[in-house]
């Protein structure tokens, strides 16, 4: 996608080989022009799979998604990183460990909100080790739904993720893949 690529390099900030910050435009402050076009594109990938809901993390997978199940006509679920306090019972849950934070969640959803039957659309933010994106898998499995596809706006391929989701049989697409931020700059694939 040329407009999120042209977001990177011009906004996107190298913080260390291993991470980019991008919250001028996804993670903090959002564009909703980008993030439209975000959905159009998700949605256009996978226009034919008969999605029946989006699921994604809180916080920042909810604008793509969200914007994913307006061009897709469905539902958006969220799965919550700390438990609601209306949220108490009912709950499919997941261990996730956070790339970012480096500590591990908990991450639950409503049984209400996956369901056997769906066929469920994954949308994350960035793909580093998989962990989140094996996580909301997780979820959706113990529910008996499948899984059409995980929608990735920035993967970092030199990172394991996509060869784990892979290797688990899921089909990844992702908007921007990122070689290397070696150096303090970006590299695309
Ligand atoms: P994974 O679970 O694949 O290891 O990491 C993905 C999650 O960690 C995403 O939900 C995202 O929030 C966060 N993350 C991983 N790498 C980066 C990064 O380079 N920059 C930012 N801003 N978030 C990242």
């Amino acid at each position: 996608m040329k407009e999120l690529r042209e977001a990177i390099l011009t906004k996107g900030v190298v913080l260390s080989d291993g991470v980019l910050k991008v919250d001028a435009f996804l993670n903090h402050q959002i564009d909703p022009i980008l993030v439209s076009l975000i959905g159009k594109e998700f949605a256009n990938r996978f226009k034919n799979d008969r999605i029946t809901k989006v699921l994604t993390i809180e916080s920042s997978g909810i604008a793509p998604a969200l914007a994913t199940a307006l061009e897709l006509n469905t539902q958006l679920v969220f799965a919550r990183k700390k438990k609601s306090l209306t949220l108490s019972s009912n709950l499919l849950t997941a261990s996730v460990h956070s790339f970012t934070k480096n500590e591990s969640n908990e991450i639950t959803v409503s049984k209400d909100f996956v369901k056997e039957g769906d066929n469920i659309l994954i949308i994350d933010d960035f793909l580093a080790n998989g962990e989140a994106a094996l996580g909301l898998a997780s979820l959706v499995e113990q529910a008996n739904a499948s899984i059409a596809g995980i929608g990735i706006v920035i993967e970092k391929s030199f990172q394991p993720g996509r060869k784990k989701l892979e290797a688990a049989g899921y089909r990844v697409e992702s908007l921007a893949r990122l070689s290397s931020l070696e150096n303090k700059t970006v590299h695309f694939l």
